[in-house]
């Protein structure tokens, strides 16, 4: 029957039967249609207001010399937290859209070396000095699909190498390509995760250390934006970190997405 979800599970019972459970998860189904409509559509409706607040800062710090430091010091403060809750925003629309399977961009090849440069120049403003960032990236390597979904995925996890990372350190982006995988990671050298936490690390809003967000700008997304990302690659994310000496995020794709363009002359024979 149509709009009826059935769960359809088979164990072995003896030698040559079979039990099989179906179950009726219609309920639940329905109840996970409305849990993602709400967020998509409460994010899109906090979009307008958002824009006009917005409007009214900027109006203000263009007068802001002529106020008192107190209301100077506010503006600044409400100007961090608006861009903080656009950040938040984005991210959760971005999620929606990736759960929805909506408006999704047609699949392309695009250079693993070309994503990665457009994410290290705009996120060049908050590495520091004491930062040193290696890419290891064959000009040649190939991967096949969403630019923007792509995009979104490495710089999370450049974005977290940097944050994670608050006295310096390396941080090396490397592609590497064996017989069965593209592998892209990003390693680095900051505060690492206790291995207890690294199950978790994929689920929305979670944070290893809850205070950290609003020092970080973190929206507690990242990482499940990555993970969707992947699912629509058919990859898969390996994460190997210790606490005090780093973090490797690594993005396993199937070698059905990844070429290298060395493509051998053809030799014709006369
Ligand atoms: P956030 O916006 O908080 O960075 P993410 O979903 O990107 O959210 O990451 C979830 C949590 O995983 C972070 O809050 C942090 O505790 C941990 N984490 C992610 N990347 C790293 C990293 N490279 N080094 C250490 N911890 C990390």
């Amino acid at each position: 029957k149509e709009g009826v979800y059935l769960e359809i599970q088979t164990t072995l019972y003896d030698k040559n039967d079979h039990l099989i459970f179906i179950r009726d998860v219609t309920r639940l189904h329905l109840l996970e249609q409305m849990r993602k409509d709400f967020v998509a559509n409460a994010s899109h409706e906090l979009k307008t207001p958002l824009t006009v607040i917005k409007g009214y800062l900027e109006t203000l710090d263009m007068f802001k010399d002529s106020l008192p430091k107190s209301m100077q010091k506010g503006i600044v403060n409400m100007s961090e937290q608006s861009e903080r809750m656009e950040q938040l925003i984005e991210d959760l629309l971005l999620l929606s859209r990736l759960e929805s399977n909506d408006k999704r961009e047609e699949n392309q090849w695009h250079t693993v070396s070309g994503i990665v440069q457009a994410i290290t120049s705009s996120t060049m403003p908050i590495l520091t000095d004491e930062h040193s960032l290696t890419l290891d990236i064959p000009d040649n390597a190939r991967l096949y699909g969403s630019y923007k979904e792509l995009y979104s995925a490495f710089s999370n996890l450049i974005v977290n190498a940097i944050k994670y990372s608050p006295d310096g350190g390396d941080i090396t982006i490397k592609w590497e390509a064996n017989q069965a995988n593209g592998v892209f990671s990003v390693k680095d050298t900051g505060i690492g995760i206790d291995p207890r936490h690294i199950p978790r690390l994929t689920e929305r809003f979670f944070r290893v250390d809850k205070g950290r967000g609003s020092k970080t700008g973190g929206t507690g997304l990242g990482l499940a934006i990555v993970k969707h990302v992947l699912l629509h690659h058919d990859a898969k994310l390996q994460i190997h970190s210790q606490p005090g000496t780093g973090s490797v995020f690594s993005c396993h794709f199937p070698t059905s997405r990844t070429r290298t363009d060395d493509i051998p002359a053809q030799i014709t024979s006369v």
